[in-house]
């Protein structure tokens, strides 16, 4: 069997993955509020753990693995949304948890096996709170109830933190009712329209924090294997779901590995509203850079360095993905069309040989991504497109890694972008066809510049215009054309 090794946050060591069980992997990662758009940052874990889950079920089989990651449906922020756009929470937060799973899948990300929603979950997070106001590590005040950090011995170990100095460092919520400042909310009150369930502790809502730790007890068990999300959860986020899980169910270990990734910059800096560079997953899309450029290019970082969103690593990883598809087109045809893999089985999912090893190898070292990229494009380099075992080693190789979803590297556009390009093709052979007959070809040329200019590949041939949008394609050349 294949050697996983992990670094783990909770050891700070590079690790020889051992799961409690082999037949039931279990992984919990933290996922999305859902109020807005995911913004590339937030998409950045999903890929990451979407990597490390294929290889998990690589190893120890599809059937082997329950991964878990939740939506949170209940939170400040939406209520802020809801008050702000005079709309129902419900409506937002199932409109943006489908647009979570949109934006996601064009970036190559398998759904994980279940994705438990914060307000699915309320009887058994108040079943724990009331475990842990039972067991001392948890009070109740002025219709909140508190954990109490100093019930729990450990509480800092993972972040490597006393709570003294969390004190000092963070902007901590000073509140009367709070025994100690580092104390944080596990149910708070509700009042008017805010949503809200009944409790021993009166109407209220619960805090971010249980929500994890009962939803992954409840699906995963008290002792899980793989537990993940980005750096900026570590504290407090992740600190508090150990000290509720051990408090609320000493007898288990609650997850034996953490894995963190590193946050993303975008050309060098951190991405923000305020400096101007604050973009979605969607905006992305939309400006027809296909998703899975955007995954080649995250995965080209290792997940525990800052990731640099630029311009020229888009360019770079859509040039090194367009010669991939345009050297196996004919396998990814006959891959994409069911028509041929009803006649020749060999082009069928299941027949395709395993990835290669060498890349799998990367990828059990904690996740060498960059590595097993740099791998499938040799192979890809290397291979005999004329050979049948190689395009099919190829294809195998790009489908681990979460690529080839269709026969050609399709921009994730919208529907208005193709329809532009249709319409600025039938123009240039409007164009065209006019200074045939006039012998004047200025206007055509023209058009035809702007459309290269924008990065767009204009293939001319006697009957017919085609455009095709190259690795340097940006639409915002293209406003002059409207
Ligand atoms: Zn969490």
């Amino acid at each position: 069997m294949v050697e996983i090794k992990l670094h783990n946050t909770k050891t700070r060591k590079k690790e020889v993955f051992t799961p409690i069980d082999a037949s039931n992997v279990r992984m919990y990662v933290c996922g999305p509020t859902v109020y807005d758009r995911a913004h590339l940052g937030n998409a950045r874990p999903v890929v990451v753990f979407d990597v490390l889950n294929r290889l998990l079920r690589h190893v120890y089989g599809e059937e082997h693995v329950t991964y878990v990651r939740n939506f949170t449906d209940v939170d400040d922020k939406i209520i802020a949304r809801a008050e702000q756009s005079g709309r129902e929470i419900g409506q937002i937060t199932s409109e943006t948890t489908q647009w979570f799973l949109d934006d996601m899948a064009a970036l190559g990300a398998r759904e994980p096996d279940h994705m438990p929603r914060a307000t699915q979950y309320i009887p058994q997070m108040v079943l724990m709170i009331e475990e842990l106001i039972a067991g001392g590590h948890a009070y109740e005040a002025e219709g909140h109830v508190l954990f109490a950090v100093e019930s729990y011995a450990k509480y800092g170990a993972l972040s490597g933190r006393t709570v003294k100095d969390m004190i000092a460092g963070s902007r901590v919520e000073v509140a009367p009712y709070k025994r100690n400042p580092m104390d944080f909310v596990l149910w708070k009150p509700s009042s008017g329209d805010q949503p809200g369930w009944d409790s021993p502790w009166g109407y209220g809502r619960p805090g971010w924090h249980i929500e994890c730790s009962a939803m992954s007890y409840e699906l995963l068990g008290d002792s899980f294997d793989i537990h993940g999300g980005g750096n900026d959860l570590m504290f407090p986020h992740h600190e508090n779901e150990i000290a509720q899980s051990c408090c609320a169910h000493p007898k288990g270990d609650f997850a034996r590995y953490w894995l963190h990734n590193e946050m993303l910059q975008v050309e060098g800096r951190k991405m923000s509203k305020s400096l101007g560079n604050f973009f979605t997953v969607r905006d992305l899309l939309g400006q027809g850079v296909p998703g899975e450029v955007i995954r080649f290019v995250f995965l080209s970082t290792h997940y525990r360095k800052p990731m640099d969103w630029t311009e020229n690593m888009r360019r770079t990883a859509h040039r090194a993905l367009s010669n991939i598809y345009e050297d196996f087109e004919n396998a990814l045809h006959n891959f994409h069309s069911e028509v041929i893999k009803e006649r020749l089985p060999e082009w069928r999912e299941e027949n395709l040989p395993k990835p290669s090893p060498a890349l799998i190898t990367a990828l059990a070292n904690d996740l060498n991504t960059a590595d097993a990229l740099r791998i499938f494009r040799e192979h890809a380099r290397q291979a005999d497109v004329a050979s049948l075992t190689d395009q099919q080693q190829v294809l195998a190789n790009g489908r681990f890694l979460g690529f080839f979803s269709s026969n050609t590297l399709k921009p994730a556009i919208t529907a208005q972008l193709v329809a532009d390009l249709e319409g600025y093709a039938s123009r240039l052979k409007e164009l065209r066809d006019k200074a045939i007959e006039t012998k004047n070809f200025a206007n055509a040329d023209a058009f035809k510049n702007i459309l290269t200019e924008a990065g767009i590949i204009v293939q001319i041939s006697k009957s017919e215009v085609t455009l095709k949008q190259g690795p340097d394609f940006d639409p915002s050349k293209l406003e002059s054309l409207k």
